[in-house]
């Protein structure tokens, strides 16, 4: 018998998020960002469910590579672009588009040579302050880039620091800065992550990049899910492995400072921190339980959490336990282990097994 912690993943839902950004964007190109083993969802799945996006954008060489092996055959963007020389035989011999943020890769690209034509992204920084050229090199940087031998498409981006705030200074300043830099020079850009994708039309340009909403979680503290109508794709599940009666100041789990309220039934689930559960979901934390609503109990272990089952007399082992997912969005529960969603989906671990439906 397999261990029942799983990750049902719904790639009708992936389809519609998909379409949600086609909505939002219409006149610009997808590249579905899938990094992360598609934040934690299954590349080579979400790439074949995603078959109608116009392009891919992965941070690892490996998982590009396991793209076209799978018999992907769109465009990939290597957002970090090329580590060290090693990886140009595998851009050029994989067909990859490898952003180029720096000086350093600048120069790899110039010592190694390219053996056919390969199109490149060229970053810049415009207010981030983490990857990307200063704007104000803008042509010196292509002029290098322009100076290989068999460089192909040279197009643009940049990251926003802020696209998911209520505050719309830094993005604009961003915008400007990016559009002052290219000073209507021809050539593609793409600036919007998925919160940009959501709320800032004015940087859809030609390639919009969403990750997040893709998978169904929302990229705003101030908007769910479901108000953006993204539906969840991944849903965390596991199963009652043991089911007890307490009584009434019974100590549950390490530490024992988590105390039973009453008399009443606590159930065992077999998910913990070594499939991806946060340990820092505290006590209180929803899960459902057949469905309906129920709470984490002590402290979440590495193999099994306990749940305080006071309402539900009826639960017994077997029953299903949702974690995030279907009815209960894995923005709530990353809000309750005090982080993002981001972190939740990417962090499950090998242990946890996969469905599709
Ligand atoms: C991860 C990433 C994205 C996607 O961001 P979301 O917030 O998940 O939409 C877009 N662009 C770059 C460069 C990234 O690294």
């Amino acid at each position: 018998m397999t261990r029942p912690a799983y990750a049902r993943i719904d790639l009708g839902a992936l389809r519609h998020n998909l379409g949600r950004v086609r909505q939002a964007a219409p006149a610009s190109r997808v590249i579905a960002v899938i990094k992360a083993n598609a934040y934690g969802h299954g590349l080579v799945t979400v790439a074949q469910a995603l078959d109608t996006a116009d392009a891919f954008g992965v941070v690892g060489l490996e998982e590009a590579v396991s793209l076209r092996e799978a018999g992907c055959d769109r465009r990939i963007v290597l957002l970090e672009g090329l580590f060290s020389s090693d990886d140009i035989a595998l851009v050029c011999g994989y067909r990859l588009d490898p952003v180029i943020h720096s000086d350093h890769q600048l120069e790899l690209l110039e010592q190694a040579g390219l053996s056919r034509p390969v199109d490149v992204w060229m970053k810049l920084d415009t207010g981030m302050h983490r990857l990307g050229f200063a704007p104000e090199r803008f042509e010196q940087v292509l002029a290098r880039l322009r100076a290989l031998p068999r460089i192909g498409t040279v197009r643009y981006l940049t990251h926003f620091a802020c696209a998911d705030e209520a505050d719309p200074a830094s993005t604009e300043q961003q915008i400007a800065t990016f559009r002052t830099a290219l000073d209507g020079k021809p050539g593609e850009c793409s600036l919007a992550n998925s919160a940009a994708v959501l709320a800032w039309p004015a940087a859809h340009a030609d390639w919009v990049r969403p990750g997040i909403m893709l998978y169904g979680a929302s990229p705003t503290a101030a908007r769910s899910a479901a108000e953006l109508d993204l539906k969840p794709v991944m849903t965390l599940c596991s199963e009652l492995i043991a089911v007890a009666a307490r009584r009434k100041g019974d100590a549950v789990g390490y530490g024992g400072d988590w105390r039973c309220p009453q008399d009443m039934l606590v159930g065992v689930a077999a998910i913990g921190y070594g499939d991806g559960y946060p340990r820092h979901a505290p006590a209180g934390t929803p899960v459902l339980v057949n469905g309906r609503r129920a709470a984490l109990a002590g402290r979440v272990s590495m193999d099994m959490i306990c749940i305080d089952l006071h309402d539900q007399p009826d639960a017994r082992v077997g029953d299903e336990v949702i974690l995030w997912g279907d009815a209960l969005p894995v923005d709530e529960i990353a809000a309750a282990a005090g982080t993002i969603a981001y972190e939740l989906l990417s962090g499950l671990s090998q242990r946890v097994s996969y469905t599709c439906r």
